[in-house]
């Protein structure tokens, strides 16, 4: 990560050197640390003095037993939204997306969405709370200038499935990825989303599935078209998912 905030998860951003230098000025107050804006975690700058690596900050070794999942985007293990940077997260604007993202029209849809594109019985309500919780952790709603049509797409990637196949019942894991072009920014998957598809893969192999709609086309369009008809989710639903996330 080549920024961190400075004494505080909500501290300004400095860079390694920016922060070893501004810890010793303030020294007299106390030992000073450097956190990341994303996960609130402390991280350790790395290489301040060297000549050979560019120095960065680096988040603690995942803690035992902790779901890589959980992983956060900045960390350099294995977040599934590789690529994004600290540039990319807008902490202003975040409680504003979140606002809006739980409307209940714009809930509906993502769910209805999450819904169709896992299949039949793969995403019961603690699993989508669980990447609505996920969201959260991952601050989703402070990316700069994030379309809300986007935002399930994203969700779909916190989590793996279980699917379980028809002829025989078989029970099979799968996940989702989203794929832009090689060296696109972040911000690809909603300023240019026509370049970006999402794609449905088997955990064990990672073959993606043989369906003919299978990668697909990440718009709002496309989301439309995925959820067709969504009034069949009641509100009393959404209530219980807006209480519990
Ligand atoms: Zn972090």
């Amino acid at each position: 990560m080549e920024k961190a905030a400075y004494n505080s998860p909500t501290g300004p951003l400095m860079t390694p050197e920016e922060f070893v230098s501004e810890s010793k000025r303030n020294q007299e107050t106390g030992k000073k640390f450097a956190y990341c804006p994303m996960c609130d975690e402390r991280v350790a700058p790395y290489g301040v003095h060297s000549t050979v690596v560019k120095s960065r900050f680096d988040h603690p070794d995942r803690a035992e037993g902790a779901d890589p999942l959980d992983d956060c985007e900045l960390s350099n293990r294995s977040g599934r939204l590789g690529g994004i940077s600290i540039d990319d997260l807008d902490l202003a604007q975040g409680k504003r997306v979140r606002e809006r993202f739980y409307e209940p029209d714009t809930l509906r849809l993502a769910y209805a969405f999450c819904h169709r594109m896992c299949g039949q019985g793969a995403l019961p309500r603690a699993k989508f709370i669980e990447m609505l919780q996920r969201a959260d952790k991952k601050k989703i709603w402070c990316y700069v200038d994030i379309e809300l049509f986007v935002i399930p797409y994203i969700l779909l990637t916190f989590e793996n499935f279980t699917g379980r196949r028809k002829k025989d019942g078989m029970e099979f894991d799968f996940y989702f990825a989203l794929i832009k072009p090689g060296a696109a920014d972040f911000r690809t998957y909603w300023t240019r989303p026509e370049d970006c598809r999402i794609e449905k893969r088997f955990c064990r192999t990672h073959v993606p599935f043989n369906n003919d709609d299978n990668p697909y086309p990440v718009s709002e369009a496309a989301l439309l078209a995925k959820v067709g008809n969504a009034d069949w989710i009641k509100d009393s639903f959404l209530r219980e998912i807006i209480r519990a996330a």
